[in-house]
């Protein structure tokens, strides 16, 4: 039998979206107990979507340019997003939470509406270009190296994977905030650029 569709207002005011349809919900294939749901918005993400797959760190994100198509690895499940609008996101607990986790990336994709509508988004090619170039030791060639656990991980270097892997943030380097180890901060600013300290979650 097929589902009601459910319609629900993400934002009275959104730039761009404002409503999700929640189309479809099944049995989580991957995991047991969970469902996986199948999700409209109100609006076409074409001009969205390369702009917003850079907004990621690499570990988080798969962006398949030819088709256009996002998928992102983030609260601990996969979230495909198409042109279309199209939203699939499985391991997920109940409809409900499917809403309060779109409503959160709708947000992200208003931002990036508005920021491409007023010219302010970087060159994304190019962005994507060096995102993927950056290895661990790009991050862990500026890191203070004192290896003082301060970050909850045992090294520096395993803080450098965990953060391309998007599970870490920079700004969780302690060290990093103080005075000793503003050279550090410029190294990283040269080798990775503002842009990419932002998605590797440095706070400009
Ligand atoms: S807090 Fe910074 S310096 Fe200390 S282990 Fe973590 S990454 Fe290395």
């Amino acid at each position: 039998m097929k589902m009601e569709e459910i319609e629900y207002e993400l934002f009275e005011n959104g730039v761009l979206i404002r409503k999700a349809i929640i189309k479809n919900v099944k049995p989580c294939i991957i995991s047991e107990g969970q469902i996986s749901v199948l999700l409209q918005l109100d609006k076409e993400l074409h001009h969205i979507l390369p702009h917003l797959a850079v907004k990621f760190p690499p570990g988080k994100v798969n962006y398949l340019d030819k088709k256009n198509i996002l998928t992102l690895s983030i609260y601990e499940r996969l979230i495909t997003v198409y042109p279309s609008g199209k939203v699939s996101m499985n391991k997920t607990n109940t409809k409900e939470e499917s809403i309060e986790i779109i409503k959160e990336i709708c947000t992200l994709i208003n931002e990036t509406h508005l920021e491409v509508k007023e010219g302010k988004t970087a060159d994304y090619m190019a962005l994507k270009d060096k995102l993927s170039k950056i290895g661990p030791l790009t991050i862990y060639n500026c890191l203070p190296q004192t290896d003082c656990t301060e970050c909850g991980e045992t090294t520096c270097m395993a803080f450098a994977m965990r953060v391309l892997s998007g599970e870490s943030k920079l700004y969780e380097c302690m060290l990093l905030h103080e005075m000793g180890y503003v050279n550090n901060v410029k190294c990283l600013k040269s080798s990775l650029g503002n842009k990419i300290m932002e998605v590797l979650g440095w706070k400009i």
